[in-house]
């Protein structure tokens, strides 16, 4: 069984910050293959606190975004914890070049512990057992990818943190659409999507299913579920909005 579950669906500094939602992250399972993406403050302890439990001693692969600290803040103990804190040389860590240079979120220490290391580069394809992404380079801040990953012969593609820029809907064309949506209204100056350019995006695809999660402050107080379901009408598309502890099969 191939599943995907939710550790996390914070988005923005505030909602981090107190908690309002959890920040723990993606987890996506296939077969013997465990990954993370984006381990944020939390994670192990959401994964650990899952039922069934995530054992992050199971994970195959560590997968950062990029370094913003809701993304990123339990990446160290995750590679611990993936490596047997350094006893067994396993599993795969993939991160952007400014994740490790000049000011790393991946510590000196233990880039060893892992078997391989890869730096993430746009348009790129990587591969962990059973499963494959490649990648999008996103306009954000610092260096960001999104990703279409193959688990299980179909395609979850993953609209991380970013702009909106007008190649979004030919760059993710998977059944699956996994869609940051930190905002309510379009405010480009701040580099995170708004429902607005969410609906724009939606307006020339047609995924099978859509997933909203990394919200805001304003979004969670406009209730995620019905902003959803309003795309959902608008667009005739199976439109929900993720919940932490959240499980869809893949
Ligand atoms: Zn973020
Ligand atoms: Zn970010």
């Amino acid at each position: 069984m191939a599943f995907i579950k939710f550790l996390g669906t914070a988005g923005a500094r505030f909602v981090m910050m107190e908690q309002l939602r959890a920040s723990g992250g993606v987890w996506i399972s296939s077969g013997s293959d465990n990954l993370i993406l984006d381990p944020g403050p939390g994670s192990l302890v959401r994964a650990l606190e899952s039922r069934p439990k995530l054992d992050p001693a199971k994970l195959t692969g560590v997968i950062l975004s990029h370094k913003h600290l809701d993304h990123s803040a339990d990446v160290n103990v995750m590679i611990e914890a993936m490596t047997a804190g350094g006893h067994t040389k396993r599993g795969a860590v993939f991160a952007p070049q400014d994740a490790f240079e000049p000011e790393p979120v991946i510590q000196k220490y233990l880039r060893n512990f892992p078997e391989r290391l890869e730096l993430l580069e746009a348009g790129k394809e990587y591969r962990v057992g059973e499963i494959s992404f490649n990648t999008v380079r996103m306009l954000h801040p610092v260096e960001t990818y999104g990703f279409n990953f193959k688990i299980n012969n179909r395609t979850v593609s993953f609209i991380t943190d970013t702009a909106y820029f007008p190649e979004i809907p030919d760059c993710f064309r998977g059944e699956i659409m996994i869609i940051n949506v930190v905002l309510t209204e379009r405010k480009p100056e701040v580099f995170h999507l708004s429902v607005p350019e969410v609906a724009d995006i939606l307006s020339s695809i047609k995924p099978q299913k859509v997933i909203l999660t990394h919200f805001g402050r304003r979004t969670l107080t406009a209730n995620p579920q019905k902003i959803a379901d309003r795309l959902s009408q608008k667009f005739g598309l199976e439109i929900i909005a993720a919940t932490d502890g959240m499980m869809i099969e893949v």
